[in-house]
This record gives C-alpha cells, sequence and structure tokens, in this order.
C-alpha cells in the first residue's frame, strides 16, 4: 500500500479545498432545529447570502446537490409540456438541465453550441425572435460551463432577451462560478440562480441553491410540475421566521456562515480579482507549454478552471492518474465527449499563489514522466504573472 504525506492536491473544479476555519466551524453540537438559537443562525445566513448572489431578493436553501437545486428551478416556475430553450455549453447544459427537463415532460429546444464557446447572444435572439407566440417560458444558461472552462456572457444574453421583448424567464446555473466569477443576480435581471455549496462558497457538498426574482415568485403560483419537497413557497414562508419546513442541514449551515465571513472579510472584488489572477496565470502557463485552451474566446476566458487538450495521441485521463499516482494530485477529467482528451485544472475557491504553482509544477511533472510533448516553462510564466499582479496595487478587473 502507498503511504502519502503532506496534503492531498483536490484540484478538480469542485468540489474544492475546505478552508480550516470552515472545516472547525462545524465541529459543533447539531442543535434543535425548532430553537431560538437555530432561528437566529438561519436568519443570519439567508440575508447574508444575498451579496454574494449581488441580489436583494430571497434565496432559498436546501440540503442537496446542485442538481436537486437545478430541478427545483425548473418545478418551481414551469408546467408540464411547457417550451423552454436551454443553451448548449458542454456537459452540464446536457446532463443537468437537458436530461433532467426531458425527464419531467418539458419540451426542450437544445440550441447547439460547439463547447468551446458560451452561449451565444445572437443565437438566442434569433430563436426567441421566431417566437412571435410566447410559447417558450424559460431560457436555460450555464454561467461558467464545467466541462470546458468558457463562461457565458449573462448581461449580453438578458439584452437579446430584451431587445425582442420576450418574457420567458432567464434560469442561470452559477454551480462553479458563484463566489468565484463576478455574477450579478439583480443587474442581469436572473430570474432563478442556481447553485451548489461544494464549489466557490467553500463548503463541503450537501447544499442547493434558488435565488430568485419576484417575477419567478409570480411564476411559481401558476406552475403545475408536481412538486412538495422543493415547493418554494413552504419554504419562503418558514424562512421568514428562520425555520425550514423540514430538517436542514445544520452543520453545514454553520459551515456556510463561517465560508460567507470569510468572503465578506476579504471583500467581494478582491475575491473575484483573486480568481482573475489564478486563472490568467493558469492559462500563460498552458501557452508556455505549448498545450491548447478549450476555450477559444479570450472574453469568455473562466475565472474558475482551466480546461487543456493533450496533444492528439495521448490520453489525458492517463496523465491525470499519473499525476495522481507519483504526486496525490486529482485533477478534473474530460466530460461527454471531451473524456480522454482533455484534463482541467481548478483553481477556485479556497486557494492562494502556492497552491497554483504546486498545482502546476505537479502538471509540468506529469506531462514529462507521461512524455507528453511540451516546454518546461509553464510554472515559469504563472509566476511572472502572479509576480506582475501583485505589483499592480489596483484590481485589473473585478
Ligand atoms: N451544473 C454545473 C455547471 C456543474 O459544474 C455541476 C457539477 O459540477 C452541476 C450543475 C451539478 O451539480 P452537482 O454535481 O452538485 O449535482
Amino acid at each position: 500500500m502507498t503511504t502519502r504525506s503532506g496534503r492531498h492536491f483536490l484540484q478538480i473544479p469542485g468540489p474544492t479545498n475546505v478552508p480550516d476555519r470552515v472545516l472547525r466551524a462545524m465541529d459543533f453540537p447539531t442543535i434543535d432545529h425548532r430553537g431560538p438559537e437555530f432561528a437566529r443562525l438561519a436568519a443570519e445566513v439567508l440575508e447574508a447570502l444575498r451579496p454574494a448572489f449581488q441580489t436583494r431578493g430571497p434565496v432559498i436553501v436546501n440540503p442537496s446537490s446542485g442538481t436537486g437545486a437545478c430541478e427545483a428551478a425548473l418545478i418551481n416556475t414551469l408546467s408540464p409540456g411547457d417550451r423552454i430553450v436551454i443553451m448548449e455549453t458542454g456537459w452540464f447544459s446536457h446532463i443537468a438541465w437537458r436530461q433532467p427537463a426531458e425527464k419531467l415532460g418539458l419540451q426542450v429546444d437544445y440550441v447547439p453550441g460547439t463547447w468551446r464557446r458560451g452561449a451565444a447572444p445572437e443565437d438566442l435572439e434569433a430563436r426567441l425572435a421566431d417566437d412571435k407566440a410566447h410559447a417558450i417560458k424559460a431560457v436555460v444558461v450555464v454561467h461558467n460551463e464545467t466541462s470546458t472552462g468558457v463562461t457565458s456572457r449573462i448581461g449580453d444574453l438578458r439584452r437579446a432577451m430584451n431587445d425582442v421583448r420576450h418574457p420567458a424567464l432567464l434560469i442561470v446555473d452559477t454551480v462553479s462560478s458563484l463566489g468565484s466569477i463576478d455574477y450579478r443576480h439583480d443587474e442581469w435581471e436572473v430570474d432563478v440562480t442556481v447553485t451548489g455549496s461544494q464549489k466557490g462558497l467553500m463548503l463541503p457538498p450537501g447544499l442547493g441553491f434558488n435565488a430568485i426574482s419576484e417575477k419567478a415568485l409570480a411564476a411559481s403560483k401558476k406552475a403545475r410540475l408536481p412538486k412538495a419537497y422543493w415547493e418554494w413557497e413552504g419554504i419562503l414562508k418558514a424562512n421568514a421566521s428562520g425555520f425550514f419546513p423540514y430538517t436542514p442541514a445544520t452543520n453545514l449551515l454553520y459551515a456556510l456562515r463561517e465560508a460567507l465571513r470569510m468572503l465578506n472579510e476579504e471583500g467581494w472584488p478582491n475575491v473575484f480579482r483573486r480568481h482573475h489572477v489564478h486563472a490568467e496565470a493558469a492559462r500563460a502557463a498552458v501557452r508556455a507549454w505549448g498545450l491548447e485552451l478549450v476555450c477559444e474566446n479570450p472574453r469568455e476566458y473562466s475565472n474558475s478552471l482551466t480546461a487543456v487538450f493533450t496533444p492528439e495521441g495521448h490520453d489525458a485521463d492517463r496523465l491525470r492518474t499519473l499525476i495522481l499516482d507519483k504526486f496525490d494530485m486529482a485533477l478534473g477529467t474530460g466530460l461527454g465527449k471531451l473524456a480522454g482528451k482533455v484534463f482541467r485544472i481548478g483553481h477556485l475557491g479556497s486557494f492562494n499563489h502556492l497552491m497554483l504553482v504546486g498545482t502546476l509544477g505537479g502538471v509540468e511533472m506529469g506531462l514529462r514522466l507521461a512524455g507528453i510533448p511540451h516546454k518546461d516553462d509553464g510554472v515559469k510564466a504563472a509566476m511572472d504573472v502572479l509576480t506582475v499582479a501583485d505589483r499592480q496595487p489596483e484590481p485589473a478587473i473585478v
């Protein structure tokens, strides 16, 4: 049996590394979820969540994975047979949205994408302009496609919807962007924002979230897809006095309270800038290695992960396995049609310069050991980006 020393490097694009402060915050006795102490906890957490989504509206928290929160968004707002548009961005637009939506009995217009670019506002506009009768009830977009490292421009997509005055709801999946990439629920007039706990929010898996607009809330009063556990109405009613209509995940809520405190202490613009700088450094490393990014459009580069093609004839999973065995580092696998062709580096959540340099060092050594043609200049290129960024006091981007 192999023994390992030092820390495991969990560099998949989520679940991410849970900070010690958050782990410690969970390590307390579970309290009565119908008592006054719990009510104070819930009130604090539900309020503190709003800035994370940049919303003044309510945020629903359920014990669930991200996929559960996707289903909750659909069944609370839609009725059997409703037509919806889902923009194809990669594996997650399919597995977390198209497939469940079809199983729920919705009619899905799946607008084709290349998996190398974000959802195109012009494609959405054309699709909605054709729908003069407003049969389309919702548009679903994955903000940050975790399988490809491409971030769609939600503000531009919203403008496209407004330009053709289409009343469909806008539902956005931020599972791998919320808490890492600037995301504006209210400003972009998003109706339901979906996320999970295990990525930018720096928690273990186990919580799913829906931030909801007034329009989404109004739609939920008429929506007829069957629901019970997920029904927003009962949850919002109980939340108003600091409770839940079921037994909540109390210790994960302790963790959430602590993680939100940490993000607030750092300051949201600094959180976004940190992710941007680490992503720029990771991309510089990829270019210096002479490898190819999956994302083709620099305006759509993801700040939370980088997906990289291995050269033709070199299996990306063999590289990942070798890196796991030799250096105890987990990288993300290629998903769907990118299986075996792509590896993904997660650089989101609780993360710093030296973790990035270590991660890229592990990849560079793995490339050598796997005999994959590359130049050994990636780590240096990343360090150059990091040091240049550190000399600039003002945020380059937020
Ligand atoms: N959507 C996106 C963009 C994701 O990255 C994921 C998971 O990684 C999901 C949905 C599904 O979330 P979960 O695996 O927590 O159910």
